[in-house]
């Protein structure tokens, strides 16, 4: 069976193409999907077996961009035209960066303090979303040589903190590289699901995500209940990570050899060659006791508890983020459920150790810190494809939620490509004095008339109190929980009287017929707003029929013979008109009756008051 997903987008159909998940990292970034057979997910790799694309982009002599490992290479011998940590860019001004202007290698201008940032390279002025599309587009390149087809649609994770300029922002740079973003999903979202969190309908778990990359750190609190995630705080430093090791060791270093810092502070490439040293000292002592090499001439060395000395200060000041972090959620230790570890920085064991001491629990960290987000990623782009049928965590509504009302019309209380969950109500009454209950049809799809749409289910509300028609104000409330299934219920707000049903509104049609019925819905959609004015002019001229005869029948003696007379030809004509189905002909005749009658009924009004007056003896 061909499978139909919606856009969300442009809310159109279309044929099943793999969505990728996407970490579009400070430092690396990296392409995830779920494998096909194993239904797991995967980083994508690439003959050099590594699934991190460095989030660098270097431009040649030629003002060409390369991406990368390739780029890399040049952070030490071109830093002028070499561009890394874009994304602490992204949705920034100069203004917003200026503490920090130092740690920029290349020329970030700041002539307009207060307008987005551009990086200069040569005579060219590029946006942090141009340098972002760069890289997204080169891990959509990576993801279709890999899996040998088409990439146009992605997931991407941001951090949580991240605001609507910076979301907005990592969309763009999406869309100019080619990629239909179907969703901006948080970084600690995307960890939990990698690790299956969340993917229960009656899970309810409160996590801590502990986040240490290259650049930054960030700790968030969530909330998991029925398949939704709630960040309930986040804390962090935009300016502590990984990188912040590889100094405390370059400084370490130096200080080993009697070079002073401001020596070779001026020597950009210098400074790169003793970070890259620095940063294998890093990666070797999460491993290893010690660490020893050759460096311009001079030997260096440095043991992992010399390393855990000059980082403690550090790490201490992530957990002050994670305590600050549980405050701010008003939890305490006791309240979290599971801690995860994301980041390529949480492979230290002094960070390991000193964050599953504070949370006094051990740590999930058996998916690679690395890869996790893009991992969790690509999860949630499963179940965007609808490809995770145990998990119907839907995110719009492929059709029109609504129920019947007079006239066998269809009245949409939830429309097509609504995002889930979702509640609406609206208030509707009785037709008849007395009338005790009021029959509750639900129907799905675009049609006007409920007779072309699909009925979901059917309840008769009963109990409402003897009251005339009008009088009961009965609330019919729809309610899409995160699983797609709507809750009916129906309310008479004068009595209280209450009564619900549960229906499954996706479950027994195929995608083919949603589409065939959006396609429907398409083409009747004339017809259908004919039909509909129609109905509407029926069942106005039947309630103005209904009144009139009601009144008349209480205030004959206010009317004239003559009057008598000329009402009940009007009111003859129009149910002929209503008879014959015709439109314009029934409209005419409404009004030619409200000519007639409203003398009386102005006059019917005027001794109402006047009784009104009499009886208060004025
Ligand atoms: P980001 O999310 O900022 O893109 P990553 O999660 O990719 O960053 O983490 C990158 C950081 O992880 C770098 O500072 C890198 O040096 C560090 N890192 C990677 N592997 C290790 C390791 N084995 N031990 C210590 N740090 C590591
Ligand atoms: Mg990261």
């Amino acid at each position: 069976m061909a499978k139909i997903g919606i856009n969300i987008a442009t809310g159109s159909l279309q044929q099943a193409e793999m969505i990728v998940g996407i970490d579009l990292g400070t430092t690396n970034s990296l392409v995830a999907i779920i494998h096909p057979e194993s239904k797991q997910p995967v980083a994508l790799k690439e003959f050099d077996n590594s699934s991190l694309v460095p989030s660098v982009v270097h431009f040649n002599e030629f003002g060409n961009a390369e991406v990368g490992e390739q780029a890399k290479l040049f952070l030490e011998t071109d830093p002028a035209n070499t561009i890394f940590s874009a994304k602490r860019l992204m949705g920034k001004s100069f203004n917003d960066l200026k503490e920090n202007a130092n740690f920029f290698t290349y020329k970030v201008i700041d002539d307009n303090a207060d307008s987005l940032v551009k990086v200069q390279i040569g005579d060219r002025f590029y946006s942090p979303i141009e340098l972002s599309s760069f890289i997204l587009k080169e891990l959509k390149n990576r993801a279709e040589h890999i899996l040998k087809t088409p990439v146009s649609k992605a997931v991407i994770t941001v951090p949580a903190y991240f605001n609507d300029a910076q979301r907005q922002a990592t969309r763009d740079a999406g869309k100019l590289a080619g990629l239909d973003v179907l969703r901006i999903v948080n970084e600690p979202t995307a960890a939990s699901l990698a690790y299956g969190m969340g993917l229960q309908k009656d899970e309810e778990k409160t996590i801590a995500v502990y986040d240490l990359g290259g650049g930054t750190f960030d700790v968030s609190i969530l909330k998991i209940a029925g398949g939704i995630f709630e960040v309930l705080s986040t804390n962090g430093d935009t300016y502590l990570g990984g990188d912040d090791f590889d100094h405390a060791i370059m400084e370490f270093f130096l200080g080993q050899i009697g070079v002073p810092f401001h020596e070779i502070n001026n020597d950009k490439s210098i400074l790169q060659s003793l970070r890259l040293i620095a940063e294998s000292a890093k990666k070797a002592l999460s491993s290893a006791d010690k660490f020893s090499a050759e460096w311009s001439g001079y030997n260096i060395t440095i043991t992992q508890q010399q390393f855990n000395d000059i980082i403690q200060p550090l790490v201490h000041r992530t957990i002050d983020c994670c305590a600050k972090a549980l405050t701010d959620a008003k939890l305490t230790i006791t309240d979290i459920n599971a801690v995860i570890m994301v980041g390529g920085s949480t492979r230290v064991p002094l960070v390991k150790d000193s964050v599953s001491t504070f949370f006094g629990q051990s740590v999930n960290d058996s998916v690679n810190p690395d890869e996790v987000v893009a991992l969790g990623a690509a999860v949630q782009a499963d179940i965007l494809a609808g490809n995770n049928k145990d998990f119907l965590l839907l995110d719009i509504t492929p059709l029109s939620l609504g129920i019947e009302t007079m006239g066998g019309l269809m009245d949409v209380l939830i429309p097509r490509n609504a995002k889930i969950p979702n509640k609406a109500g609206r208030q509707y009454t009785t037709q008849k004095d007395g009338q005790g209950s009021m029959r509750i049809s639900v129907f799905q799809g675009e049609r006007d008339l409920v007779q072309h749409n699909r009925k979901l289910a059917e309840f008769n509300f009963t109990g409402i109190p003897g009251m005339p028609a009008g009088m009961p104000k009965v609330e019919v409330t729809f309610l899409i929980n995160a699983d797609g299934i709507l809750s009916v219920s129906a309310k008479e707000l004068r009595s209280g009287v209450e009564q619900s049903i549960e229906v499954k509104p996706q479950y027994g049609l195929t995608d083919a017929e949603v589409e065939n019925m959006l396609l429907d819905s398409i083409t009747h959609a004339k017809a259908d707003m004919a039909e509909r004015a129609l109905v509407e002019a029926r069942t106005e001229g039947e309630q103005i029929l209904d009144v009139t005869e009601k009144f008349i029948a209480k205030n004959t003696t206010l009317l004239t013979k003559a009057e008598l007379i000329a009402t009940g030809a009007a009111m003859q004509n129009l149910q002929m008109a209503i008879t014959l189905n015709d439109k314009n002909l029934i409209q005419t005749k409404i009004e030619e009756l409200n000519e007639i009658s409203r003398p009386f009924a102005e006059r019917a009004m005027d001794a109402a008051v006047s009784g009104a007056l009499k009886g208060k003896k004025v």
